[in-house]
């Protein structure tokens, strides 16, 4: 198996899906499984659905088209803002975007009505993450005008919290979120179906019991792929936290010091790396890199290695703990955070390995 890779075991997000399905389903909250991190990998948005997820959400239309190549047979939600100049694309594609802005709503209603098709939307509001949304003061005059554009249906209220600005949800601003959409309701004469009030930082709340009743509907990434909620990072009772595993391969074994030689000037990222002075140590360099990787997001599985630090394409580490046990040609693994994730199911580099049921592996 050509290294590096990354293998992905399905069945522990199958598992992981189904654990937080069941504890939304308990509190009346369908789950949309998010895939974004993993580049749209129908593999795990397939397993997802196994698992329980009503529907496959992504943040770009490259990566819902993927999974749709992929057989992936699913409804699908676009997370990301469209693009005015993509709106023929959201509207082929998916079957229910986010949205904030009118001019965007506008161009989607008309590549909608074009094709007689009516588009469902999800207002997104800003709660105090700033990131995107609509401000709440804004929220009635931008509905009454939605409402004008054909093709357009608004199906739902959605918030996101975390992601940008690490405001946590709370029951005030999901109270403010529910009441936003009661007002709507009766000011503009419409039905919203969908308040899509959390994804994995709203675990907590929800298994608390917190969770005002109306808030229907979680998009859920990090939870299901990585099974840690997002305000703690606290790993979920009943979910597998490796289910992604990185491999890189051994290029070099060598006694060196721990110390370098020679005056220094800045690194190739424009840092000056501090060094420890520990004597002579076995170092060993690995074949992933910063173009692969978030150095500080990767965890040897081996207690006894450390991580020294990395190029674009070496990782360099304290093996002298290994006690002589590597060789070069070695494989060593590796956890990964959502960084770190982020950037190795982006990396061309990266091999991404599914394992299936009973040891039958495949590459995607
Ligand atoms: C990424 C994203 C999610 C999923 O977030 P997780 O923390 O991975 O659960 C949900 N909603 C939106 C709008 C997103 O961009």
């Amino acid at each position: 198996m050509a290294t590096p890779y990354i293998t992905i075991d399905l069945e522990k997000i199958e598992h992981n899906a189904h654990t937080i399905v069941e504890l939304c389903k308990i509190h009346g909250i369908e789950v949309t499984g998010v895939t974004k991190v993993t580049c749209g990998h129908p593999g795990v948005a397939a397993a997802m659905l196994r698992g329980g997820v009503v529907s496959i959400a992504d943040s770009r239309l490259e990566n819902i088209q993927r999974l749709k190549d992929g057989g992936v047979d699913s409804t699908y939600m676009l997370l990301r803002l469209s693009p005015v100049s993509g709106v023929d694309g959201v509207i082929e594609s998916v079957d229910v975007s986010l949205n904030s802005e009118l001019s965007t709503l506008a161009a989607l209603s008309q590549a909608a009505d074009r094709r007689g098709l009516v588009h469902d939307v999800i207002l997104m509001v800003d709660l105090g993450d700033l990131r995107e949304g609509i401000w709440p003061d804004d929220l009635i005059s931008f509905v009454r005008e939605a409402l004008k554009l054909p093709g357009i249906r608004i199906r739902g209220l959605g918030a996101n919290l975390a992601c940008f600005s690490g405001v946590a949800p709370s029951e005030d601003n999901m109270n403010l979120l529910v009441e936003l959409a009661d007002t709507i309701e009766k000011t503009c004469d419409l039905e919203l179906g969908w308040i899509s009030g959390a994804n994995s930082s709203g675990l907590e709340l929800i298994e608390a019991g917190r969770m005002p009743k109306r808030i229907n509907h979680a998009r859920i990434g990090e939870a299901i792929l990585l099974g840690r909620e997002t305000i703690h990072r606290r790993p979920w009772p009943g979910t597998w936290q490796d289910a992604f595993i990185l491999h890189a391969e051994v290029l070099e074994l060598k006694t060196k010091p721990s110390m370098v030689v020679g005056k220094r000037g800045e690194d190739a990222f424009g840092r000056q790396p501090v060094f420890e002075d520990r004597g002579e140590i076995e170092r060993a360099l690995l074949n992933v890199g910063r173009e692969d990787i978030d150095v500080k997001g990767i965890t040897p599985l081996d207690p006894c290695l450390r991580i020294l630090g990395a190029s674009s394409g070496y990782l360099a580490m304290d093996v002298t703990d290994a006690q002589g046990s590597l060789q070069v040609g070695d494989e060593l693994a590796f956890s990964l955070n959502y960084s770190a994730l982020l950037a190795a199911m982006t990396s061309q580099y990266v091999k991404k390995r599914s394992m299936r049921p009973i040891g039958n592996e495949n590459e995607m």
